[in-house]
């Protein structure tokens, strides 16, 4: 037994609680996303973490997995936070690093969603999947799918880059292209899937990649010796990793690891696909559908409407945190200045937080004073044709 302090799931609209013990995916009733929740009282790390594993899984007592034997594992999650000497006194601010999860499986932060989500759902009987992506979570599905022996059928827009494919289809997926968005991509796939035949594992429409993404916010936590920093830069898609890392502060200060939870958090997009951006310059609590979303260098951004839309929103009022929009050429110029500078070759979305940076600082949302993550959410290697 992994010790799991599971204890229920909650839809984030009506408070309505499901039974651990069945298969839930998402609140029919309010059609929003439910959230696992823990039995936390006060306690220390020591009781929490296993520090004899060194992958995301030494938080397994806070993740919903109750039978270790269920466990697909990969290595994933364990990546280095690297200061960037050079790029704080570039850019003027104290301290800023970098999260770099390209080292993860299948080279994104994608893994620590799908081995959790994959895991879980293994715990409930299931194998048989089905996603849309933007091409990390493809990639990530089908490998932990192949680990496991389940099925994957994988949505993803046409203008893909190739290796996204390759990996799909050489870890034994089933690949269908479609015309437009990922949004278009999950219609395609609930056409075909209208029986339910297959567990879909869609951002936020099953509850436990988000659990898998909280565990880079415990890691943070722990890297910084539990002093949390002033601002996290999150490129932001449909958002999990952004809820995820929340949600691993607030749980952290349930358990009295933290007081103050000081970050902030911002979340930056592309001036092509930017509902979040928008949403939160008008001060709405969620996202309108982007109308014809720009294609991008950086396709993990492209996403037009977010399921967890609400979820996002009141993560960014609550922190006071932000949103930003970046251009193409800005992702492009500040990846390649950048690379020179401190010899990491950034993923695009990756990259869209680094041209964010002298942007926020001109609009006074970071100060010279703030200690500062951006997480570089995967490798650049997979967009080479997005970038020649
Ligand atoms: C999926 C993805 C994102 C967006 O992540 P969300 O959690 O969906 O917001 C950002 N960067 C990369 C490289 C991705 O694959």
């Amino acid at each position: 037994m992994t010790g799991s302090l599971f204890s229920t799931l909650t839809c984030t609209q009506c408070l309505s609680e499901f039974s651990i013990h069945e298969t839930h995916s998402f609140c029919q009733h309010c059609n929003q996303p439910l959230v696992a929740s823990y039995e936390l009282t006060k306690c220390t790390t020591e009781q929490i973490i296993d520090f004899s594993i060194s992958s995301m899984w030494r938080y397994k007592r806070v993740l919903p997995v109750l039978n270790e034997k269920n466990i697909v594992s990969l290595g994933e999650g364990n990546t280095p936070l690297l200061p960037l000497i050079k790029s704080s006194s570039f850019w003027g601010v104290r301290n800023l690093w970098l999260k770099e999860e390209a080292g993860n499986p299948t080279g994104s932060f994608k893994a620590r969603g799908m081995s959790m989500a994959v895991s879980k759902a293994r715990e409930w009987g299931i194998s048989a999947f089905c996603a849309p992506t933007a091409g990390n979570a493809g990639s990530a599905l089908a490998a932990y799918a192949a680990a496991t022996g389940a099925e994957a059928h994988i949505y993803m827009p046409m203008a893909t880059p190739e290796a996204f494919r390759m990996d799909c289809t050489v870890m034994g997926a089933r690949v269908v292209e479609v015309d437009g968005s990922i949004r278009d991509a999950g219609i395609a796939m609930q056409k075909e899937n209208a029986d339910g035949k297959w567990w879909d594992i869609s951002t936020l429409k099953e509850p436990f990649r988000l659990e898998g993404k909280k565990t880079l916010g415990y890691e943070l936590a722990e890297q910084l010796g539990w002093c949390l920093p002033d601002v996290i830069l999150y490129p932001t898609g449909g958002g999990t990793g952004l809820i995820g890392i929340w949600k691993a502060f607030r749980e952290m200060q349930q358990m009295g690891w933290i007081t103050e939870i000081p970050t902030r958090m911002i979340a930056i997009q592309t001036q092509g696909c930017r509902p979040v951006v928008d949403a939160f310059e008008a001060g709405a609590d969620h996202c309108k559908l982007f109308e014809s979303p720009a294609e991008t260098i950086a396709n993990g951004l492209r996403v037009p409407k977010p399921f967890g839309d609400k979820m996002i929103m009141k993560v960014l009022h609550e922190s006071h945190g932000a949103a930003l929009a970046v251009s193409e050429k800005d992702m492009l110029e500040s990846m390649r200045a950048f690379a020179g500078r401190e010899g990491i070759f950034l993923s695009p979305e990756g990259a869209a937080l680094a041209a964010a940076v002298p942007m926020l600082k001109d609009k006074n949302l970071i100060y010279d004073s703030d200690r500062i993550v951006l997480i570089n959410t995967g490798s650049p290697y997979k967009y080479l044709e997005n970038l020649t």
